[in-house]
């Protein structure tokens, strides 16, 4: 892959860089602008070198259509702050404000192309309708720089099919997850763990099949630990149940057994009325969770029993938070988990952090993100690069 550096002289070229700026926002706050520091070696190097620099980016899921609280605009003031300079920010994705706004960067400047999921192209499944985004795209720019770790994993316009359009070079961001998720998949020092949770459970359900061929111990938290539960026999109450994926969890725990990799399931469950965060709740063993009520989080047994399954791993990989924890009274098990890697990693193991939610509750959990190996901005991406799956848009980069 070409670096930046490898561009040659940039002075007054107009770069394209895809970022990832799909923020948590409460209205128009950002709750979390991890994603907006990360993207800042890249367009500071850039901005340095003297060119002019049109970053695009997604937020949220629009459905191919502007939608106002879908806009950037909140992402383009945080930046301009970050920067410490003005960041023009255009009207839409690439039409006359898009021109005009490029047209008038001058060198070391920068402008934010409105949120491209505007576009329907952008995530369209049919090739031309892409690659005529992606046309539009190239006639904004010069050269491109790929630096949106969080959707390599898509085909999309501004990902994949913009790299054939124009030279193009990595970012310094997804040049450096690619290194950080290198280590953990060639050939990881053992024991390798994996600390899987969150909400998306049908997606990284698929992940886990892939995962049992590489990991030596698997930890389930969060919401996926109730399809895990049902499979062995368990109520789940109203807990997050994918019931259609119950049989498949059944033979995962089979193969797993069969390969003798360890698979750690909660003993003990935060159970509330609602999903509230002032729900009345009670801990109770995972065996027994009442009718009506809800698992938010892993019980205090949990939480040490994944902290001992933690501590002794070389290699330890985090995906999705153990509970609610936005939720105070539902945040101890990710908090639990969250210090166990910072423990582990001074006992020398390497650590990653892995999911935008997972990423934004080390930070919110007021944890020293220096205390982790690395923290992905990426959570389906690296997720996908662990599995050793081909992310096409780093297939096309080294193309
Ligand atoms: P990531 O972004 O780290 O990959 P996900 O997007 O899969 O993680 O899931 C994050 C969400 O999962 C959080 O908002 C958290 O509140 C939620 N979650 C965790 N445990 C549960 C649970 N038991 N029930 C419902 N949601 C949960
Ligand atoms: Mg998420």
């Amino acid at each position: 892959m070409k670096t930046i550096e490898d561009l040659g002289d940039l002075r007054g070229k107009r770069v394209l860089v895809r970022s990832d700026f799909n923020v948590p926002l409460d209205g128009t706050t950002i709750t979390d602008d991890g994603r907006v520091r990360a993207a800042l070696p890249t367009l500071n190097a850039l901005l340095d070198a003297g060119a002019r620099v049109v970053v695009t980016a997604h937020l949220g899921r629009p459905k191919g259509a502007p939608e106002d609280k879908y806009s950037l605009a909140p992402v383009a003031t945080r930046l301009a702050e970050l920067l410490g300079k003005p960041v023009a920010l255009a009207k839409d994705t690439v039409g006359e404000s898009a021109k005009a706004t490029v047209a008038a960067l001058g060198d070391g400047e920068i402008a934010l192309l409105e949120n491209i999921r505007f576009d329907p192209r952008e995530t369209s499944k049919v090739d031309a309708e892409r690659e005529s985004l992606a046309d539009d795209l190239a006639a904004l720019a010069d050269v491109y720089v790929s630096d949106g770790f969080g959707v390599v994993h898509r085909k999309q316009a501004s990902v994949y099919d913009i790299a054939l359009k124009l030279p193009h070079a990595v970012g310094k961001l997804v040049l450096k997850e690619v290194d950080s998720l290198r280590k953990a998949t060639d050939d990881p020092e053992r024991p390798y763990v994996v600390v899987l949770g969150g909400s998306k459970v049908s997606d990284k359900l698929g992940v886990i099949a892939n995962l049992m061929t590489k990991a030596d111990r698997l930890l389930i938290g969060g919401g996926m630990v109730y399809t895990f539960l049902a499979a062995k026999g368990y109520s789940v109450g109203n807990s997050l149940l994918e019931q259609d994926q119950v049989e498949t969890v059944k033979g995962y725990l089979a193969q797993a057994a069969e390969r003798g990799v360890e698979i750690v399931l909660p003993t003990d469950i935060v159970v509330a009325d609602t999903f509230a965060a002032d729900s009345p709740h009670d801990v109770v063993a995972a065996d027994a969770i009442p009718d009506g009520r809800i698992g938010l989080d892993i019980g205090p047994a949990s939480a040490e029993l994944f902290r001992s399954k933690i501590l002794d791993a070389k290699t330890v990989v985090w995906n999705g938070p153990a509970g609610v924890f936005e939720f105070e009274a539902f945040s101890a098990g990710t908090r639990a988990v969250a210090s166990a890697l910072v423990d582990a990693g001074k006992n020398g193991a390497f650590t990653i952090v892995g999911g935008g939610d997972s990423a934004a509750a080390v930070r919110i959990l007021g944890f020293d993100e220096a205390g982790f190996g690395h923290i992905s901005t990426g959570g389906g991406a690296s997720l996908e690069f662990l599995e050793g799956k081909t992310l096409p848009g780093i297939a096309v980069l080294e193309a």
